[in-house]
């Protein structure tokens, strides 16, 4: 039955988890995986994660029963809070629609989903050029045509404003554009508040669904308001849009896989039409979430002193970031490094394009140990004060021959 099957290539990311885990150098270094480590390289367990943990240890009231389909209206409505801003003019005028979904990934998933069954003005979905890797087999997988639209512009290592508002105004009307809410994944490139309004002026005029992917609310700027702007602004500005939520990074709850897709109508009559859909094809693909993730999120994010301490929390990863890309950086103007660096400290989120090219990753790989996509795409969280001054020496290296 399956003699036809072709073989799928390995995913890149995870491929590239495996070689760094078989290196047996002790130098070696792992820029590669988007996961946020402590400065001696650990996973890091969020101290008020812990707290919340003890919470449902203790909590003799619950069981293992199934959750609801959609997830606990606790969990969907505080996610949805989270991003929109308790005083959002949708939330207060019950235009939104929340579902629990199995993180980051299966908000894009549902989302897709739900626009390949019912949105009708386009087949087609343009996402960036450069973005996350899932991004075009999740649409294409529900059917859709999947397009580029540009964004990163090589030679100032920034973003290509003029050549997105140029494809905006190109694309037909109605097309579907996936944007990153904050800390765009690879580049680390966001546009600015003045770029975030050209490109609400022309979806407007032009139409467009604004599909945002948020996976690094609070991450960014360690700011959840401030990462969560151009969101609230294109809800400020009347559009009606979706919003694909991961908890993996701000909570990290990586394996748990609590997500939430928050979709934003323009009336609550058509909120509850599309949420009703969303329940069947929940129903249908995953019947009801996992609980555990979700329930700790429920818990943080509603008990304000706990909300408090999660804060802080995303302040040290966030910080810890902005450390590392000033190291980073510090270190290759000392070491005079060929080229211009200061995007490594201009970039925010977990990761950095350095604009290495294919040829300089390998040779990083080969003779440094050090392991990073293709791309040229850095995790900041991959380097810590002890190996920093290592990178950056077989950065300089890779960059002079
Ligand atoms: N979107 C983007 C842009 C991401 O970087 C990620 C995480 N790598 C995700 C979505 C979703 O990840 P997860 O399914 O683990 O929440």
């Amino acid at each position: 039955a399956f003699s036809s099957v072709p073989l799928a290539p390995p995913d890149i990311i995870f491929h590239l988890t495996a070689q760094y885990k078989a290196d047996k150098d002790p130098k070696k270094v792992n820029v590669g995986v988007g996961a946020f480590r402590t400065d001696k390289l650990q996973p890091y367990v969020l101290p008020v994660v812990k707290k919340a943990d003890a919470i449902l240890f203790n909590d003799e009231s619950l069981d293992h029963e199934y959750q609801p389909i959609a997830g606990q209206p606790s969990y969907t409505k505080a996610a949805a809070r989270l991003i929109l801003g308790k005083d959002s003019p949708a939330i207060k005028e019950n235009r939104v629609a929340a579902v629990q979904t199995i993180s980051g990934t299966g908000a894009n998933h549902t989302g897709a989903a739900f626009l390949a069954q019912f949105y009708k003005k386009s087949r087609t979905v343009y996402i960036s050029n450069p973005t996350w890797a899932n991004h075009r087999n999740i649409f294409s997988m529900v059917g859709f045509e999947v397009k580029e639209y540009p964004y990163w512009n090589p030679t100032t290592r920034g973003l290509d404003y003029s050549g997105l508002i140029k494809a905006m105004e190109q694309a037909p009307d109605g097309g579907i554009f996936i944007l990153h809410a904050c800390a765009h994944n690879p580049t680390g490139v966001d546009p600015t508040r003045d770029q975030w309004k050209g490109i609400a002026d022309v979806m407007q005029k032009k139409n467009h669904f604004p599909f945002f992917d948020c996976a690094y609310q609070g991450f960014a700027s360690g700011d959840l308001d401030s990462d969560a702007w151009a969101v609230r602004y294109f809800v400020d500005r009347g559009f009606e849009l979706f919003v694909a939520q991961s908890f993996a990074k701000n909570f990290g709850l990586y394996g748990e896989r609590a997500g939430n897709l928050t979709i934003v109508t323009k009336s609550t009559g058509e909120t509850n039409t599309v949420f009703s859909q969303i329940e069947k094809l929940q129903r249908a693909e995953i019947s009801n979430p996992p609980a555990y993730g979700a329930r700790i999120v429920d818990i943080v994010l509603n008990d304000p002193v706990l909300y408090a301490e999660w804060k802080e929390n995303l302040k040290y990863m966030s910080n810890r970031i902005i450390e590392m890309r000033k190291a980073l950086y510090g270190r290759l103007i000392e070491l005079k490094t060929p080229g211009k660096w200061n995007h490594i400290t201009d970039q925010i989120g977990m990761f950095s394009f350095t604009g290495l090219n294919k040829n300089q990753v390998t040779v990083l790989k080969q003779k440094y140990h050090i392991y990073m996509t293709d791309n040229g795409r850095i995790s900041m969280a991959g380097l810590s004060t002890t190996n920093v001054n290592y990178f950056a020496t077989a950065l300089d290296d890779v960059v002079r021959t």
